[in-house]
């Protein structure tokens, strides 16, 4: 069989196939690559993603996770944390609160307060935006609402492209 891949594993040769790809390591339930490249074991259980321009498809998620109007949830503080490349004890100290205080965020253990959910956005949207961030956005911010809607990325020949539902 020709293949052009072969298993970091057991070094068999890899079926290349594509489709939807529920993006769980992103760290977020709720994002799916429309069509993604994966490379299938013909011999053992193994199977290897293909994320092309993982940076540029991070900062995208990121962006359209800003822009939701429902309070950030606690695996969307840890994303956009990590985003930052912060560790919990640095997120902590520019946010002005304890460690455990993130740690409670992160696991929803207790809801992030108004105040910091849009300063976390703010710091993510200084840092990482292609687009202007509208202050406007932090009028919208929901928190009463937790919620996430589902976000699918495209690859586009140059970067990615969010899919609209
Ligand atoms: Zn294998």
């Amino acid at each position: 069989m020709k293949t052009d891949f072969h298993c970091t594993t057991c070094r068999s040769g890899m079926k290349r196939k594509h489709g939807a790809h529920h993006f769980r390591e992103s760290g977020l339930s709720n994002v799916w690559i429309a069509d993604l490249e994966s490379h299938h074991c013909t011999r053992c259980d193994n199977v290897e993603y293909v994320f092309p321009r993982i940076e540029s498809l991070l900062r995208i998620i990121a962006e359209a996770v800003i822009h939701k109007p429902p309070r950030l949830r606690g695996e969307e503080v840890r994303f956009l944390r990590k985003t930052l490349g912060w560790s919990g004890v640095d997120f902590a100290r520019h946010m002005g609160v304890a460690v455990e205080t993130v740690s409670r965020w992160e696991t929803d253990a207790a809801p992030i307060g108004p105040q910091a959910d849009r300063l976390l956005r703010l710091l993510v949207a200084q840092g990482h935006l292609t687009t202007a961030y509208p202050t406007d956005r932090l009028r919208q911010i929901d928190a009463s609402r937790a919620t996430a809607p589902r976000l699918t990325l495209e690859a586009t020949r140059t970067s990615w492209r969010l899919k609209t539902a």
